[in-house]
């Protein structure tokens, strides 16, 4: 994601619009999210690929689910970096089961 540099120059308006963007975004995004499984798991419903991660397809772009849980509920992602799964559910996007680290954390 590279919405530091996007968003570097962009006047409060256009700042607006964005933030519209992204509250829409988010609020389709939790309708994909099914009932809590175990161990408290926010299962996702769409489509799943690779390794069993969830995958949101929103407009031209395509993002993994918990990444795209991680910016809603968290905000950036630094570069490099990686979010993980305490939880060990590829498929969950609980916030709350996921932690960023480094290739080695995985
Ligand atoms: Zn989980």
């Amino acid at each position: 994601m590279a919405h530091t540099e996007v968003n570097k120059g962009i006047k409060d308006t256009e700042m607006d619009r964005l933030d519209q963007a992204r509250i829409a975004l988010a609020e389709y995004f939790w309708t994909k999210v099914s009932d809590i499984g175990t161990k408290g798991c926010w299962m996702w419903k769409g489509r799943t690929g690779r390794g069993g991660y969830g995958y949101f397809t929103y407009g031209p772009k395509t993002y993994r689910a918990h990444r795209l849980s991680w910016l809603i509920t968290r905000g950036e992602i630094p570069e490099d970096i990686f979010v993980c799964h305490r939880c060990d559910v590829p498929a969950c996007v609980n916030p709350d089961h996921l932690f960023l680290g480094t290739y080695y954390d995985r």
